[in-house]
């Protein structure tokens, strides 16, 4: 068995991946091609905003984004330490500082609560990031934000074709920024990224950003880095696109079919438990793209070895809160987000792609929730 199974997908789009490159091949436009400006349209009007950037990362549509809102040393960006390291890593890259705010213990996302006592005068952005598919709390920080008179920036580089309260994530903020590494939901056969904004001031500074700060051929009114999305990846994205809405629908169904088997052998929601065997649970005001299914078990390593014996690749994210990481340790107490911690020792992510068979599924909710060599003693039971 697969973590992620790219190889369903690819032969589903095969033909017309490869009459997509091989048009690039034929105008060769590398750089900025008409491919790219396709794909922003597109997506853009996917998520519902005025404007789409293709950049060449998640890590570079964070970077860009804070750019754009001039934010540098000295300033304070809230954020969760519960992410991937990257989401921290653009804010201390410019001199600023990651705000280290913790998580709520049953969506993983940064609890909106802590966040206003988090907010000083050298506060310039909130960073939420939507983690393992679902968005975070938006409404909740948006109205904090405004309060305040701050940016949000949405990392939804997990998050892409969830919706929040029936609107796309991406597109619930002051900028979306998400990811096309190959294992993202959407995914390109590379790196990509882009930045969503229904500000046009912000979209041109943004793209300007992108591109050595750039207005025109060799004017650079501003600082910018070489961030631009790729022709032949924006070809491949394309492509993907035409099937995405599908592969979304798929996605949940998988999630929604672990959690019923998963809690047919004694799991509890991870709403309604903190010990034990937990599946996640979906916020009735959110959809779910599953980009991780992320459980809660109490003895990881056990749980990890059973599957691994089985064949059945998992995963950790994340073991170690960022705050608790060599690079961030000296910007935030490290003692300050227990929920954090508790997650970090905890959590397990299980196969999932949206080509999952129902007898694969069956077969790692057997496994997980019965670990035993025996195959009758649930794990949270050897645990009481
Ligand atoms: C993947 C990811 C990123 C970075 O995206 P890249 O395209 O790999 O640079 C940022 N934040 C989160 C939460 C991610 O999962």
């Amino acid at each position: 068995m697969q973590f992620i199974d790219l190889n369903a997908q690819q032969q589903r789009i095969a033909a017309d991946v490869d009459a997509r490159i091989k048009a690039v091949l034929a105008h060769g436009r590398y750089i900025l091609g008409p491919e790219v400006t396709e794909l922003e349209e597109r997506l853009a009007d996917y998520v519902g905003v005025r404007h789409c950037v293709g950049v060449a990362s998640g890590t570079d549509a964070l970077l860009v984004a804070l750019m754009a809102l001039d934010i540098g040393p000295g300033d304070e960006v809230i954020t969760s330490p519960f992410t991937f390291v990257a989401t921290a890593e653009v804010i201390a890259l410019l001199g600023a500082v990651p705000k280290f705010v913790d998580i709520d213990p049953v969506s993983y996302n940064i609890d909106p609560d802590r966040v206003e006592s988090a907010i000083s005068p050298r506060t310039r952005a909130i960073m939420p990031v939507s983690l393992y598919g679902q968005c975070a709390n938006m409404d909740a920080i948006n109205t904090i934000a405004e309060r305040h008179g701050l940016p949000v920036i949405e990392d939804a580089a997990q998050s892409f074709g969830a919706t929040y309260k029936g609107r796309r994530s991406c597109g619930l903020s002051t900028i979306g920024c998400t990811s096309f590494f190959p294992s993202k939901p959407l995914g390109a056969y590379g790196d990509g990224g882009a930045c969503f904004t229904d500000d046009d001031e912000l979209a041109a500074r943004i793209r300007q950003a992108m591109n050595h700060g750039q207005d025109k051929r060799y004017s650079h009114p501003r600082l910018g880095i070489n961030g631009r999305l790729d022709t032949l990846q924006a070809a491949v994205l394309v492509a993907k696109l035409a099937i995405f809405p599908d592969e979304v629908e798929r996605r949940a169904a998988v999630g929604a079919r672990y959690t019923a088997l998963l809690q047919a052998r004694g799991a509890q929601s991870i709403k309604d438990s903190r010990e034990g065997l937990l599946t996640p649970h979906v916020d009735p005001d959110n959809t779910s793209v599953f980009a991780q299914y992320t459980l809660q078990v109490d003895d990881r390593d056990a749980v990890v070895a059973k599957l691994m014996a089985e064949d059945i690749p998992t995963a950790v994210h994340y073991p170690i809160p960022l705050n608790r990481q060599g690079a961030y340790a000296h910007y935030c107490c490290p003692d300050c987000t227990p929920n954090a911690d508790r997650a970090a020792a905890r959590v397990l992510s299980l196969p999932m792609h949206p080509y999952l068979s129902a007898e694969d599924a069956e077969r790692v909710a057997d496994a997980v929730a019965y670990p035993g060599s025996a195959g009758s003693q649930p794990v949270w039971a050897a645990a009481e």
